[in-house]
């Protein structure tokens, strides 16, 4: 059975019992405290304790279940200890990298993703060579268990995250056929941000019976401390007056980046095929698009290459983009949560951002769900009525190129690049850029993402090309 607890949250790192170069790094991060999600989970997960833990996003249940995984890897022993599954890739690349930030002062730690949509030779040399904590996604992470690759001899932990996700996604059979090739005598975890009916029984065939629940409560004020700082706006417009309403909504909110969300994956594409004709820079972020490519777009996104991003919820969920102005809901969600979920993505860390919805009518019982929940009023905007061929004009000040362009770099993480290389490699001599120039730099494991002012671009990517970083050569490629 699971039982509930009840813990006063201590308050600090250290005080919930984490070794000291765990402490260090997530100082260095700019943690102060924990989170209620982690001031309950670390203990028990230190204490060897199966968990379930439920929390809203963003609450922090990476460092949950992270912390206490990496205070328990043998680093002497080179296999892999902890298995942790995530329902995308794209999440799994997020805890991989957060994980590597928490795992600073552990000497010779090694992560490894072990996700679909790429090549699995280089997954298993990396195996071969020893990895401490495995990060995928079950039907990659099942391949290389049975065809030998992995070898789950010395693994002691298991975490599901996203588990209500990965049930959602399908993935429930391959998830159990992951945990009967694991040793038995295991921790294991499960973490959602809802608790659907099918994670109880998820949780009784992979933990122990003893296993403790932690849920930490998404009332009506922490919905409205999640979107503290957005402007909730509602627009009423009829099916064909749809475009022309978010035409107008972006064009009347200036934004350097926004996203506008979609309930359907051919609304995704539909509306970013109509956005770019106009001359607007966007692109689309949904299940269909290939691994490699989500990648891309996100990182463009994320660096100003890309102003606007049409996506869902499947895709956009848990992905942790800071620092947008304005989210658009151009289809509302039928679940009020998820609507807080969307906008919460805007107004972060004391900013103000702005949400608009386009809604039915006046009376969208979906609105009323939501302010039920937030406690917050949706402000309706007056709609007035676009002729089709107004859109045009009403883009035009948006049309243009972004104020970014990105430029794709063939070496990463695992081919010894660091930032400071690529930066020192644009800058120098051969580069000739100024430091000002240069946007944000991703380093990925074999690709890196750098951001160059649009009009030095293409410059920039032909002295990469000619040019060496570090001693070596790699293919640099500017990404339209
Ligand atoms: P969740 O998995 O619950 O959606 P994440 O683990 O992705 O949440 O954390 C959301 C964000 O909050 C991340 O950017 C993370 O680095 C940050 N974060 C996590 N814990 C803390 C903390 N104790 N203090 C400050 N920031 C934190
Ligand atoms: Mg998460």
């Amino acid at each position: 059975m699971l039982t509930p607890v009840q813990q006063p949250p201590p308050a600090t790192f250290q005080g919930l019992g984490l070794d000291a170069p765990l402490v260090a790094a997530v100082e260095v991060l700019g943690f102060r405290e924990p989170t209620p999600v982690q001031a309950t989970c670390i203990p028990a997960l230190l204490s060897g304790q199966d968990v379930v833990g439920q929390s809203k996003t963003g609450s922090g249940k990476t460092a949950a279940f992270g912390l206490p995984l990496l205070q328990r890897v043998e680093l002497a022993r080179r296999e892999v200890q902890a298995l942790i599954l995530c329902p995308t890739r794209e999440l799994a690349a997020q805890v991989a990298r957060e994980l590597r930030g928490f795992g600073t002062g552990l000497q010779g730690l090694t992560i490894q993703e072990l996700t679909g949509g790429q090549p699995a030779r280089p997954q298993r040399e990396a195996l071969k060579r020893g990895v401490h904590v495995a990060v995928g996604t079950p039907g990659r992470v099942l391949d290389h268990l049975q065809s030998g690759s992995l070898h789950a001899r010395s693994l002691h932990t298991l975490v599901l995250d996203e588990a209500d996700r990965m049930l959602d996604m399908g993935f429930g059979p391959d998830v159990r056929r992951i945990a009967k090739l694991l040793p038995g005598e295991r921790q294991t975890a499960l973490f959602s941000a809802t608790f659907p009916d099918s994670i109880e029984s998820m949780s009784q065939s992979l933990q122990q019976p003893s296993a403790v629940r932690i849920t930490v409560e998404e009332d009506a004020p922490e919905a409205a401390q999640e979107i503290q700082g957005v402007t909730q706006l509602r627009l009423a417009s009829t099916p064909d007056q749809r475009f022309p309403s978010l035409c107008r909504v972006l064009a009347e909110h200036p934004h350097e980046s926004a996203i506008v969300f979609c309930n359907f994956k051919a609304s995704v594409a539909e509306l970013t095929e109509n956005l770019r004709y106009y001359g607007v820079s966007a692109d689309r972020l949904d299940g269909d698009l290939d691994q490699f490519h989500r990648d891309e777009v996100l990182a463009r996104f994320r660096n100003g290459s890309v102003r606007i991003l049409v996506a869902t919820d499947v895709a956009g969920r848990g992905i942790d983009i800071d620092g947008l102005d304005l989210v658009v809901n151009y289809e509302l969600p039928s679940q009020p949560e998820i609507y807080v979920h969307r906008i919460g993505r805007t107004g972060r860390a004391g900013k103000t951002g702005v949400a608009v919805s386009l809604v039915k009518g006046s009376h969208d019982p979906r609105i009323t769900d939501i302010e039920a929940l937030t406690g917050l009023p949706v402000v309706e905007i007056p709609a007035e009525t676009i002729a089709p061929s107004d859109v045009p004009a009403i883009l035009s000040p948006l049309a243009g190129p972004p104020p970014m362009a990105t430029i794709r770099i063939s070496g990463g993480r695992k081919d010894k690049v660091r930032r400071g290389d690529i930066l020192g490699a644009l800058t120098g001599e051969a580069g000739a850029l100024q430091g000002a120039d240069v946007g944000k730099i991703e380093v990925h494991d074999r690709l890196s993402y750098v951001a160059v002012v649009e009009h030095l671009a293409r410059a920039a990517t032909g002295r990469l090309n000619k040019g060496r970083i570090k001693g070596k050569r790699y293919r640099a490629t500017l990404l339209r």
